[in-house]
């Protein structure tokens, strides 16, 4: 018995050698960030600058996998079912971790439960954006514009679940009227036709929108925050553009699948960690006018208590405006 004993346990050490030595190594190859948007948009900038950072560190390639659709769920799905080993992680998001589950009673992962939590990377604030020409110069005539007009506008989102989808119903809800809405596998292509004038209005990200606004190609109305952006100053905030009660802000978050050991999760962590206290890499992040999280904020912990707060909040929230706008 005693033997027995002995030999389970000898047999378990080496087991437990042999995991702990193996990932030790890691990564030996190139890690994939799971990108549930089409490139270009404010979850693939946030996931291409950060992990140019993480690269650095880990001393192994990080490349964006684009996986696009449901909102950016299509994406998440295959992420979260994809071997627990830190060579498949993703870039996450306000939409596909806080408000999809109030959207997709069939979803195929649970938020709160079937990832493993790596760290805040971004917080982005919500811009309400026109295209060049419409007619609207300020927010209070936009707000006149769009009840006086309705479904003769068009709103760009990048699908059900996402964060511009997300963010323009809680806007629809709170004016009390809808438009017509277009969907798009991100809001890069979304902004490409804001800017063309092929659609009208939309809600989105900063992070995809600093140039265009810039550069006069689109205009922002207001941002839903407490504060003017840096790097906008001159777009008011909602509250001064008076539509006071539309404040909503967004965020971008790396998870990995569930169950990622211990000793791969720190890794990545501390990796993180690290590009978010680098100096370039916080430089590019606020130029697009992202809020880069404090130590605490960005930590595994803060961003599960982040993900379950969201998934509290949306899940009322969403299906008092869209039953709003069945009526
Ligand atoms: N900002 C987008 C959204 O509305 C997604 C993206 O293209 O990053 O969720």
């Amino acid at each position: 018995m005693k033997n027995i004993t002995k030999s389970a346990a000898v047999a378990a050490a080496v087991i437990f050698a042999g995991a702990a030595s193996a990932n030790a190594a890691y990564p030996e190859r190139q890690i994939t960030v799971v990108v549930p948007f089409a490139a270009g948009g404010p979850t693939d900038i946030v996931a291409r600058i950060s992990g140019e950072h993480l690269a650095r560190t880990l001393g192994q390639p990080v490349i964006v996998e684009n996986v696009a659709g449901a909102g950016g769920t299509t994406g998440i799905t295959r992420a979260s079912q994809a071997r627990p080993d830190g060579y498949t992680i993703m870039m996450g998001h306000m939409g596909t971790h806080g408000a999809a589950p109030a959207l997709y009673p069939n979803m195929k992962y649970d938020p709160t439960k079937d990832f493993t939590p790596i760290g805040l990377v971004a917080g982005t604030p919500i811009l309400v954006v026109v295209k060049k020409a419409f007619p609207a110069k300020d927010l209070k005539e936009f707000v006149a514009y769009v009840k006086a007009n309705g479904m003769k506008i068009n709103e760009a989102h990048a699908g059900v679940g996402s964060v511009s989808y997300t963010t323009c119903t809680l806007l629809h809800s709170l004016i009390g009227t809808k438009t017509a809405r277009v969907t798009y596998r991100g809001t890069a292509p979304a902004l490409n036709d804001l800017v063309g004038g092929q659609v009208d209005y939309g809600c989105d990200q900063i992070v995809n929108l600093v140039s265009q606004v810039k550069a006069g190609n689109i205009r922002a109305l207001g941002s839903a925050t407490a504060e003017r952006s840096p790097a906008l100053p001159e777009v008011p905030t909602t509250k001064e553009a008076g539509l006071p009660d539309f404040q909503v802000s967004a965020w971008n978050a790396l998870f990995g699948p569930k169950g990622l050991p211990k000793d791969v999760t720190d890794k990545l962590v501390g990796a993180l960690d690290k590009a978010l206290d680098d100096e370039g890499t916080r430089k590019r992040l606020l130029e697009l006018g992202s809020v880069i999280p404090d130590k605490k904020g960005r930590s595994p912990a803060a961003l599960q208590a982040l993900v379950e707060s969201e998934v509290k909040r949306w899940g009322p929230v969403l299906k008092a405006a869209l039953a709003a706008d069945k009526k």
